[in-house]
């Protein structure tokens, strides 16, 4: 409502002041190295309401890559593509508790299939089950089901993430083979990783990710068009997963802590949302050890407690 916006708007900057220090904590990403030109000390948000009104602060447009962001929106393609009965046999429900792209459980659930859809294994996995007839057909269907999701038609790659993530992503091709040897994966393995990286690869502002989250808030529907962009089944297992593995094996203390469903990206991005009400974009590039924004995990801590947002 009105009134919470203007609380918002009224204090933003000072709690954006007030966890901007937080990102001399932390290290931006550089496995991928082109991820390591990102402005170590940036922070931005942007919250934005059912009705349209937006309150954003500090470096909210700086453009950063979707990362593991991306891997709600394909799972939820994915489903709509095929139902849950064909999704749910090729990955898991669970969460991990290891690293984003750790290969450690892949034997542990009968056949080989991946514990989760937001880890990489299992993110990869989902990739190969987007419709389309080549592989340029299936990033096409996603970069525009992104693009209807963020109400922005001009959403691209960056190509450069994309390059450099392609050449030195020799671990994920590495699972990528392991699951094609269970079975679980179809298709020519660098075929799937070029869709995977892609979509890792789409370029967003806080205001973009903020609009995506919103349509997740509001059930599937873009309160702003009113159209129905996801159906309600699907919105609800992708909430679900990002309340229990949206924040990697820091999922929950994120939930204790700031007790909204969201997802974070290796290039610092964080989408969360309040359900019912709010879409929310948060970026800042340096991460703490378990991959998360530093500033970011503490400004949504923060704003969460004020609020009283949390839904536990
Ligand atoms: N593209 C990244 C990777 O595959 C995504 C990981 C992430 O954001 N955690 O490693």
């Amino acid at each position: 409502n009105t009134s919470e916006m203007q609380l918002l708007e009224r204090r933003l900057d000072a709690w954006v002041a007030a966890s901007r220090p937080y990102t001399s904590g932390g290290k931006v990403a550089s496995y991928i190295p082109e991820l390591s030109k990102a402005p170590k000390d940036a922070l931005g948000i942007t919250i934005l309401a059912a009705d349209g009104k937006a309150a954003s602060s500090g470096d909210s447009e700086l453009r950063f890559t979707l990362q593991s962001i991306s891997k709600v929106f394909t799972l939820i393609l994915a489903l709509m593509d095929n139902g849950e009965a064909a999704v749910f046999a090729k990955v898991g429900m669970e969460p991990t508790g290891d690293n984003f792209n750790s290969m450690l459980k892949l034997e542990l659930v009968q056949p080989g299939i991946p514990f989760n859809p937001l880890i990489n294994a299992g993110a990869i996995t989902v990739s190969s089950l987007i419709r389309g007839s080549s592989p340029a057909e299936k990033s096409a269907r996603i970069l525009q089901f992104f693009r209807r999701l963020a109400g922005n038609s001009r959403l691209a790659y960056d190509t450069g993430v994309y390059l450099s993530e392609s050449e030195t992503g020799d671990l994920n091709r590495s699972m990528a083979y392991l699951l094609r040897d269970h079975g679980v994966l179809e298709g020519k393995v660098d075929e799937v990783l070029d869709v995977y990286f892609r979509h890792c690869s789409i370029q967003v502002d806080c205001a973009d990710l903020a609009r995506m989250a919103l349509v997740l808030a509001c059930g599937g529907v873009d309160p702003l068009t009113g159209e129905t962009l996801i159906p309600r089944r699907c919105v609800q297992i992708a909430k679900t997963f990002m309340t229990t593995c949206g924040m990697y094996n820091a999922s929950g203390e994120f939930a204790i802590q700031v007790g909204l469903p969201a997802k974070s990206g290796v290039s610092g991005g964080v989408l969360a949302i309040v359900p019912g009400r709010l879409g929310i974009g948060v970026v800042g590039p340096a991460l703490n050890a378990k991959g998360n924004s530093c500033a970011g995990v503490h400004l949504l801590e923060t704003i969460s407690k004020e609020m009283s947002w949390s839904m536990f």
